[in-house]
């Protein structure tokens, strides 16, 4: 038996550099130095531990779609020890939405053929968490999201959800969409070796065309959600000191009270 498992990995603006919005209000890709999404490097890091502990013969596919920068987010992934990427770039997607960016990854994901979808449990930029169940609906497969703890048997994709108050084991039959959290465990870092045999391994590049979708669909002409405005975040002050001389309990209290945080 064969298992196609496809990780969406998303390279993102690096959080540690200068980011802004652009005139349009979208967020300036070109200026940032990106990296692949630290969510995503668990989902990868999980598909790889289905693939090491599967009898099966499983192929681990990376998919992002992203600009041109966004292969060094798949290379990472290879490097990692995934199998082969895609790339899906195309200068109509500047502006998608999240529902814009599922369709997308969807048809992708469709073309490419799939038993199980992996996905991080949100992006570090956008980080709306909406973009595994979105693909659950489009691929029309049930989806387990959050797990702590995954696993493939016999046809059945298991895992462990942790709430605040209990822990629930779920089950879907496959195919099937995943996502996990960072609990799940801790992502590999590519060794050397990793790193030169990744150099060698496929990376496919799709554009709008090779997934019949239409310019419209997508964009800013396609998105459901607008940014009406965006402004600095204003410069940090000084702070409010409260000194305990018997009464800083009270204090305290009262200001975060006039802050509205109690
Ligand atoms: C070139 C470009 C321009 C964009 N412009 C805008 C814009 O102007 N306004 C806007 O609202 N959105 C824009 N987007 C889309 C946006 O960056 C997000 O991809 C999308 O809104 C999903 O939201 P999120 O990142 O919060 O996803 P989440 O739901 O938080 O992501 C969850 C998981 O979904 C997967 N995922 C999400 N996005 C991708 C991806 N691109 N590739 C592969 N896997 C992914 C990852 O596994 C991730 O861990 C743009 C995207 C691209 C590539």
């Amino acid at each position: 038996m064969s298992l196609r498992i496809v990780v969406t990995v998303k390279y993102v603006p690096d959080a540690t550099g200068d980011r802004h919005f652009a005139d349009d209000l979208t967020v300036d890709r070109d200026d940032v130095d990106g990296l692949l999404s630290e969510l995503d490097e668990y989902a990868v890091e999980q598909a790889l531990q289905i693939s090491e502990n599967s009898d099966d013969d499983v192929e681990v596919t990376v998919l992002t779609v992203g600009p041109e920068d966004a292969k060094d987010a798949l290379r990472k992934a290879l490097s990692m020890g995934a199998d082969k990427a895609i790339h899906v770039e195309d200068d109509d997607l500047h502006g998608t939405d999240a529902i814009g960016t599922s369709l997308v990854l969807a048809k992708a994901i469709e073309k490419a053929g799939f038993d199980l979808v992996v996905s991080g449990m949100a992006s570090t930029d956008g980080t709306m968490g909406v973009v595994p169940a979105l693909l659950a609906e489009r691929l029309g497969v049930p989806q387990v999201t959050l797990l702590s703890e995954v696993s493939v048997e016999d046809g059945t994709v298991k895992g462990r959800r942790d709430g605040d108050a209990a822990s629930e084991q779920l089950e879907a039959s496959l195919p099937a969409v995943v996502s996990v959290t960072d609990q799940s465990g801790e992502a590999r870092y590519p060794s050397f070796k990793g790193i030169m045999a990744a150099k060698k391994k496929p990376v496919e590049s799709w554009d709008l065309s090779d997934l019949d979708i239409e310019a419209e669909e997508v964009g800013l002409e396609g998105a459901y959600t607008v940014v009406d405005g965006a402004a600095e975040r204003p410069a940090r002050t000084a702070g409010t000191i409260v000194k305990d001389e018997g009464e800083g309990g009270k204090q305290l209290a009262e200001y975060l009270a006039s802050q509205k945080f109690v």
